[in-house]
């Protein structure tokens, strides 16, 4: 292997887990990596137009959503602060639900109940 190839392997692996991180960041891990690989550093330009993180209803700020809460995102946004409930983008009785699972949360505003 030439040092050129080497440097050529180096810069693409690279672009392969810089693709994952700013990926998963936005909410599409596995698409950054297929990127990453597909595309090398040109991957990491296609990654920054992809943002599938959840939006807030209220504001359109982008919300934070991490596998981890599994039933949603955070109770209230961080840039308005409106309230929020999460639920999920498919029909919980739907054939898609049952054999896919719920499919991506989707945050709603929680109606204000003060008087
Ligand atoms: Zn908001």
């Amino acid at each position: 292997m030439s040092e050129s190839t080497g440097w050529v392997l180096l810069v693409w692996l690279g672009s392969c887990l810089g693709c994952y991180v700013i990926g998963r960041a936005r909410g599409a891990p596995l698409l950054g990596l297929l990127l990453g690989l597909l595309c090398g550093p040109l991957g990491l330009l296609l990654i920054l137009l992809i943002d599938r993180r959840p939006v807030c209803p209220v504001c359109h700020g982008r919300l934070i959503f991490a596998a981890a809460y599994q039933q949603g995102g955070p109770k209230c946004c961080p840039h308005c602060k409106a309230r929020l409930r999460w639920r999920s983008a498919r029909d919980p009785h739907s054939a898609a639900a049952v054999y896919f699972g719920n499919g991506p949360m989707i945050a709603e505003a929680e109606p204000t109940t003060d008087n």
